[in-house]
């Protein structure tokens, strides 16, 4: 598999390690004053520096809600620890995948690490109205927007105005996501006032990952009210990027899920590409062709970096302007 160059560093965080609340790695800030609960999380996975970086620029900076609250979150310390840029993929967690274990009975039962640090963020998670979950991606690519299946997220997407492209999927086989657990898993009916959105930044190791971090940062935090415009553009400046020409909604309408680790493609793909025809051999899965299922369907984070028994290594979408 070819080697992609790695330009970003692991952040040192230093004394922003500790975090000021009882769990490592969490900040928590009040305003005291009315406002939504507002919380950004990074390194969910240990070797997405991206995230990182942002949380530790808006510590450095000294970000303070205005009103509501914030909390800052930097996840799976653990496997951050052993990130290696050589192999970077092996820092993605220590024991199992963090954002998989977001239901009552893997949090509860602590048997990873990774169920342990998830179950001590599950409060912080929990007591949140919105949710923004930092994460970059295995391959090169444009950034994407995570908004789960509830047409609130998919809405306060639009409202972010950026970026190009957010998927609207129902998440993995082999897990619940942290944006997708408890009451932002719910219904828009019973949960009207929560959000939550995922931003891939993009390349795990490119540097415009953390342009595109800041720029979510600073799009979620003004539109949530935890800060204002005018005090964002003092204390986040530059972070906010042009506002995408167009947004694109592409709905996932099925994931081919790696039958075993012997997973390939069978032609180029790339992130995003709309295949023309239905019935187009794309991979096989073991000994099985996979086809996409309809015309003009868009692969969605093709990787086989990962692939093993149960897996996603690729989504199918239709794709739909939102306006
Ligand atoms: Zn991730």
């Amino acid at each position: 598999m070819s080697k992609l160059a790695f330009a970003l560093t692991a952040p040192e965080l230093g004394r922003w390690r500790a975090g000021n609340t009882d769990t490592e790695g969490v900040w928590h800030f009040d305003s005291g004053l009315p406002g939504r609960k507002v919380m950004v999380s990074a390194l969910v996975h240990g070797n997405e520096l991206c995230g990182a970086w942002a949380l530790k620029e808006l510590l450095d900076a000294g970000v303070r809600p205005e009103s509501g609250s914030l909390t800052l979150a930097f996840c799976n310390l653990e496997a951050f620890d052993r990130f290696d840029v050589d192999d970077h993929d092996a820092s993605r967690f220590t024991d199992e995948d963090m954002n998989r274990q977001w239901i009552p009975e893997r949090l509860a039962e602590a048997s990873t690490r990774e169920r342990r640090r998830a179950g001590a963020l599950a409060p912080f998670v929990n007591s949140a109205d919105w949710l923004l979950d930092l994460h970059s991606m295995h391959e090169p690519g444009l950034p994407l927007c995570l908004a789960g299946t509830h047409r609130r997220n998919l809405d306060l997407a639009r409202q972010l105005r950026a970026p190009l492209h957010v998927v609207v999927d129902a998440g993995h086989q082999d897990g619940v996501r942290m944006r997708d657990f408890g009451k932002f898993g719910m219904p828009d009916e019973d949960q009207p006032d929560t959000r939550s959105l995922l931003i891939e930044c993009g390349f795990h190791g490119a540097t415009a990952s953390l342009d595109v971090a800041r720029d979510q940062c600073a799009r979620f935090l003004v539109e949530a009210g935890t800060v204002t415009a005018s005090s964002a553009h003092r204390s986040m400046p530059r972070w906010k990027q042009p506002d995408a020409i167009e947004q694109w909604a592409l709905y996932v309408t099925g994931a081919v899920v790696a039958k075993s680790e012997r997973f390939f493609f069978t032609r180029q793909v790339d992130g995003l590409e709309v295949i023309a025809l239905a019935g187009t051999v794309v991979g096989d899965n073991d000994g099985e062709p996979v086809q996409t299922p309809y015309d003009d369907c868009v692969l969605v984070m093709p990787s086989t970096r990962q692939a093993r028994a149960g897996v996603t290594v690729v989504r199918f979408a239709r794709r739909e302007l939102l306006v």
